[in-house]
Formats: structure tokens, C-alpha cells, sequence
């Protein structure tokens, strides 16, 4: 029999995809969510599924549950959503991870957090590795998903030391695909919504900051794997190593669609990250992982995703 799996987050954008994953190779799956930013329609097809469960709740309040393990990405990642209300990002961030350790520190099951390369800040340290400590302002914009993040990891590893509870951390780098909202504000889905409808492309700043893009597909695989992965508590980084300015990204976007998008300039969000690069030596040691879809592969399939979806709404 599989695993019983509880996914906070799982009517996300990655946390569908998982939920998916995980019914596929024959699990039950808890999809628990509060719908801040995920949608009935992300998980509509999986309702029908015998082995699939869907709770509504919101992680900073505690929940039993039995689970055999826990994977916790309830939390908005755009930096829209997360700025809209950050007192409530930080609580989801925190509280949630507590609410979650708690359960797995009462059920036995294993516990693992979403948490990013945001850890890292505006790095001095390129690519990015494991161990480097990063460098985050800890009262702008950002802090409230940055902060928030780092003292879950605190706590996951702190739950591990003191009372033994089986963690695993990974860091994940930006990633894309289909069933990112039309409105989510990263700049995959903008760029492309915006390429589909004709309308200007918004580089904010200078567009030679850099972000490494990987494909969903390949980030769940990776996810999955370290939950697996026995022995290994992490932090481990999740990325796609290929690294692009985007303005490299817009470009690639026009071509794609053949938008007839003009480029327009917006002010550089304040403490906005110069560079990122995963350095995923460690995740190919210890997972025998690594990413398979180049970026026009990820951004044919995304940019289809959009098409269709904007077609279906009469946009
Ligand atoms: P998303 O916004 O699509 O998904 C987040 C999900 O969590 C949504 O379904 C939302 O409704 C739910 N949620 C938010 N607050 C909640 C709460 N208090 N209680 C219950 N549910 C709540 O974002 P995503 O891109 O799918 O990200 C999922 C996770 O992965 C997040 O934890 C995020 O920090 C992490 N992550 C994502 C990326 C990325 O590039 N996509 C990068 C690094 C880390
Ligand atoms: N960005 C942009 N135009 C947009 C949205 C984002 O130029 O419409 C830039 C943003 O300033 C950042 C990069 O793209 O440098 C990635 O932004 P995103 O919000 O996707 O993720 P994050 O900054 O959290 O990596």
C-alpha cells in the first residue's frame, strides 16, 4: 500500500502538481488549503479520485491528522501575495511550520518544508550553495516571506535536534509551468500573459538582474525524491541551473509568441535579488537529481497553458 500524504499548500500551483504526482504512483493524498491563492480548479480532476481528500483549513491553526508524511508549502510565493498581508505571511510561515512539526512530532510521519532560495537574499555568494548563510534585509518588503522562511527552517532543524522528529528542507529556485494564476505577478506569467494579449512587457529596472527557471515536472520529481531519500535531512537546493536576464526572458517570450509587445520600464522593486544560481552539486550527489527541461521547453508548454486559459475566458 502507499504512502498517506498530507500536502499543506496542495491547491497551489506546485502543491497541485504534487498532489498529482503523488496519486499517480498510487498514494493517498490529504490536500489541505485555506484558497488564498490556490483554486478548486487547480485540483477540479483529482476530486473524483477515491485516494484523494480535500480539507479546507488554514495552516496557522492546528489540525489532527494521521499522515505518514507531511509536505508543507501552504504559503503565497509571488511577492504580490505574500506583500498584500506579510504579518499573515509570517504567521503562515511560522505558525504553520510549528502547527506541522507538532503533527509530525505526535504521528511519527515525516515532515518536509518548502522553503527557498529567497534564504539566500541578494547573494554575495554565486551560485548558491548550501552552506552560505545568505544575506537578507530583515525590515523590507521581502522580510516577511524571507524572515519567515529562514526561522522555519530554524525550527524544522531545531524539532530534528530536540525531539528527533524526521525533517526534510528543501530550497526551491524559482520555478514555472502551467496552473500559475493568470494575476500571480512572478515574472514568468506576466511576461507571457502579457505577450498573449499584445500588451507591453514590464521589465522592472534594468532587466539584467538574473533568476534561474525551472520546469514544475522537474521540480516535483526532486521534491518526491527527498522525501524518500533516507538519512538526508538537507538543506538541499531545487533548481534549474540555467541562469538568464530578463530581458533574456522577455526576448524569449516575444519570439515564442510572436507578440507584437513593446518592452516598458518599471521601477526596480526595492531589495529586489541581483543574481540567482542554484549550485545543485548536492541534490545530484545525494538524489541523483537534477532538472530535465531546458527553459523553451517549460515556456512552450507554459505559454500553451495561458493560451488556452485566456482563449477559454474570451481574453
Ligand atoms: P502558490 O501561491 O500557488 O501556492 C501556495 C498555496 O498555499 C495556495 O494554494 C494557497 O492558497 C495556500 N496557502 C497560503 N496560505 C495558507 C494558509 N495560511 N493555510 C493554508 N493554505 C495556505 O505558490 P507556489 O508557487 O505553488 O508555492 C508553493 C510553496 O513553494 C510555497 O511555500 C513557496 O514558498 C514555495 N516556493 C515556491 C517557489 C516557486 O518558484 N514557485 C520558490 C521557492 C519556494
Ligand atoms: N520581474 C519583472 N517584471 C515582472 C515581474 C517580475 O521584470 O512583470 C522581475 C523581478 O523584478 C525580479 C524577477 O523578474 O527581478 C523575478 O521576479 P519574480 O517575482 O518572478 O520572483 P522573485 O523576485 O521572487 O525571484
Amino acid at each position: 500500500m502507499g504512502h498517506v500524504n498530507l500536502v499543506t499548500g496542495g491547491a497551489g500551483f506546485i502543491g497541485s502538481h504534487l498532489c498529482e504526482a503523488l496519486l499517480a504512483r498510487g498514494d493517498e493524498v490529504l490536500c489541505l488549503d485555506n484558497f488564498f491563492t490556490g483554486r478548486k480548479a487547480n485540483i477540479e480532476h483529482l476530486l473524483g479520485n477515491p485516494r484523494f481528500e480535500l480539507i479546507r483549513h488554514d495552516v496557522i491553526n492546528p489540525i489532527v491528522l494521521e499522515a505518514d508524511c507531511i509536505y508543507n508549502f501552504a504559503c503565497p510565493a509571488s511577492p504580490v501575495h505574500y506583500q498584500f498581508n506579510p504579518v499573515k505571511t509570517i504567521q503562515t510561515n511560522v505558525m504553520g511550520a510549528m502547527n506541522m512539526l507538532n503533527l509530525a512530532r505526535e504521528t511519527g510521519a515525516r515532515v518536509l518544508q518548502a522553503s527557498t532560495s529567497e534564504v539566500y537574499g541578494d547573494p554575495a555568494v554565486h551560485p548558491q550553495v548550501e552552506s552560505y548563510w545568505g544575506n537578507v534585509n530583515p525590515i523590507g518588503p521581502r522580510s516577511c516571506y524571507d524572515e519567515g522562511k529562514r526561522v522555519a527552517e530554524t525550527l524544522f532543524f531545531d524539532y530534528h535536534q530536540q525531539d528527533k522528529v524526521d525533517i526534510r528542507v528543501i530550497r526551491i529556485f524559482n520555478t514555472y509551468g502551467p496552473r500559475m494564476l493568470v494575476n500571480d505577478g512572478r515574472v514568468v506569467s506576466n511576461f507571457a500573459v502579457q505577450a498573449l494579449r499584445n500588451e507591453p512587457i514590464t521589465i522592472y529596472g534594468e532587466g539584467s538582474q538574473t533568476r534561474s527557471f525551472c520546469y514544475v515536472d522537474d521540480l516535483v520529481r526532486g521534491i518526491i525524491a527527498m522525501m524518500d531519500c533516507d538519512g538526508f535531512n538537507g538543506p538541499v537546493n531545487l533548481g534549474n541551473p540555467g541562469e538568464f536576464t530578463i530581458l533574456e526572458l522577455a526576448e524569449m517570450v516575444i519570439q515564442m509568441t510572436g507578440a507584437k509587445s513593446e518592452l516598458v520600464r518599471n521601477p526596480l522593486p526595492k531589495d529586489d535579488p541581483t543574481r540567482r544560481q542554484p549550485d545543485i552539486t548536492l541534490a545530484r550527489e545525494k538524489l541523483g537529481w537534477e532538472p530535465a527541461v531546458p527553459l523553451v521547453q517549460g515556456l512552450r508548454k507554459t505559454i500553451d497553458y495561458f493560451d488556452a486559459l485566456l482563449s477559454k475566458n474570451g481574453d
